[in-house]
């Protein structure tokens, strides 16, 4: 009997993986996670270019890098020097094509698998050969993504967490043909921004959503069978689990849009029924309450005060 233990591991270290020095970064989509992916590559000396189809998405998420700088500089955490040289490091780019030097591209641009193929597609043909592109998806399979791409070996997921100035973790997920050049060199550079690795397989929602999602889905049924309102569950949680957030706050964090998509991934990839998206959810994306992003979600963020919307 073979011990499957013993199996020599197949690699994927084709002569053409050399890792890339990377210096350049592309980053793709200027929301939330754009920025903050932009703000900490920037900070750590790289420098950017950072897109987005809508062009004062890329003007906001400059606005928010430099509020957030600020915010550093008050808690002493950088000086003042770093937080201009930063944000020189930033210049904005209005077409892919502006990308073709980058040593690594980001995608951060909204959870719709039909929206990153296209993206991949049109960036890869004005990439040099040896550029990496790595994908911040919550969700989607890496390997049917870089099937978008021209290059799969040199594919990877780099999935941040929100918000990415403060958050220690990044997931790092190879595809089927991910190289290990790719995989080497993507895990030099997560380091380089300060952050932790955790690896993960390419299963739907990887690790951290994979059990995350799932009790935010949960929290959001609570609310819909009845069993508390807003503030009850968010009580609950942050009071009798030590949760930092409520699951419902969090989920307005997160943005329900991308609650939503993700929960759909899980659902459709492992074909469970445990992970049926909430139908309130679905109520909530279809009336445009996205969350913190759009003003209304769990809460009603117009105010002075968040107010509980149910
Ligand atoms: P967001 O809605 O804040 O931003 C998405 C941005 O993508 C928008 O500015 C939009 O204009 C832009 N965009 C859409 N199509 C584009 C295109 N074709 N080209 C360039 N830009 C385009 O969303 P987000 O929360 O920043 O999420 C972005 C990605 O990061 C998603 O894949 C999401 O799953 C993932 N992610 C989100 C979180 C989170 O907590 N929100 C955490 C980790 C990863």
């Amino acid at each position: 009997m073979v011990d499957v233990k013993e199996r020599p591991k197949a690699r994927n270290n084709s002569p053409n993986d050399a890792a890339p020095d990377i210096r350049k970064i592309g980053v793709i989509g200027a929301g939330q996670m754009g920025n903050g992916i932009a703000h900490v590559c920037a900070l750590a000396g790289f420098n950017v270019l950072l897109n987005d189809i809508a062009v004062e998405r890329i003007s906001e998420g400059l606005a928010t890098i430099s509020g957030n700088l600020a915010r550093q500089v008050s808690r002493q955490r950088i000086t003042d020097e770093d937080r201009e040289a930063t944000l020189k490091r930033i210049v904005p780019a209005h077409t892919l094509a502006e990308l073709g030097d980058c040593d690594l591209v980001i995608e951060a641009a909204t959870e719709k698998e039909e929206v990153k193929r296209k993206i991949f597609t049109a960036v890869c043909a004005t990439l040099k050969p040896e550029a990496i592109v790595g994908t911040s998806t919550s969700s989607i399979s890496i390997t049917r993504l870089a099937s978008a791409s021209d290059r799969p070996e040199r594919f990877i997921g780099i999935h941040f967490m929100n918000p990415v100035p403060l958050m220690e973790l990044v997931e790092v997920i190879r595809g089927i043909a991910t190289g290990d050049g790719t995989f080497e060199a993507t895990k030099q550079f997560v380091g380089k921004l300060g952050k932790q690795i955790a690896v993960s397989e390419d299963f739907p929602a990887f690790i951290v959503n994979r059990i995350l999602l799932p009790m935010v889905n949960e929290a959001i049924y609570t609310l819909y069978e009845g069993v508390g309102n807003v503030e009850a569950i968010d009580t609950a949680m942050r009071l009798g689990a030590h949760h930092p957030m409520g699951p419902l706050e969090l989920a307005d964090f997160i943005g329900l849009d991308t609650c939503l998509s993700v929960m759909q991934v899980l659902h459709e990839g492992l074909a469970d029924s445990k992970y049926r998206p909430c139908p309130l959810l679905v109520k909530y994306v279809e009336a445009g309450w996205l969350g913190r992003k759009t003003q209304r979600g769990f809460y009603d963020y117009r105010g002075e005060k968040p107010v509980p919307t149910r």
